[in-house]
């Protein structure tokens, strides 16, 4: 008796519960995904963090000098005008 679905004692409830239980696993495995993004890109960071080249701070040979703002050569620090390309100094200056 393939067609005696007499089992189906509430059919409508049975098909909530399949398209809950297959939005579960889609959820599920959206979640998966995002916790394996989170951890590779993490991962990455961090071996990036270790083995990458370490970025050279750019800081002036002579305590007495500065960059200047716009050609970004070594200045006296109290230069008002660069000496290499005449800009104004101290518009950018830290307050
Ligand atoms: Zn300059």
């Amino acid at each position: 008796m393939l067609d005696d679905a007499s089992w189906l004692v509430n059919p409508p409830l049975i098909a909530s519960g399949i398209i809950v239980f297959l939005t579960g696993i889609v959820l599920s495995l959206t979640g998966l995904l995002a916790f394996w993004i989170l951890a590779v890109a993490g991962l990455g960071m961090t071996v990036w963090g270790v083995f990458g080249e370490k970025r050279e701070e750019i800081v002036p040979e002579n305590p007495g000098m500065k960059f200047c703002w716009y050609c970004l050569r070594e200045i006296p620090v109290d230069a008002e005008v660069c000496g290499y390309c005449g800009i104004k100094q101290g518009l950018l200056e830290k307050p």
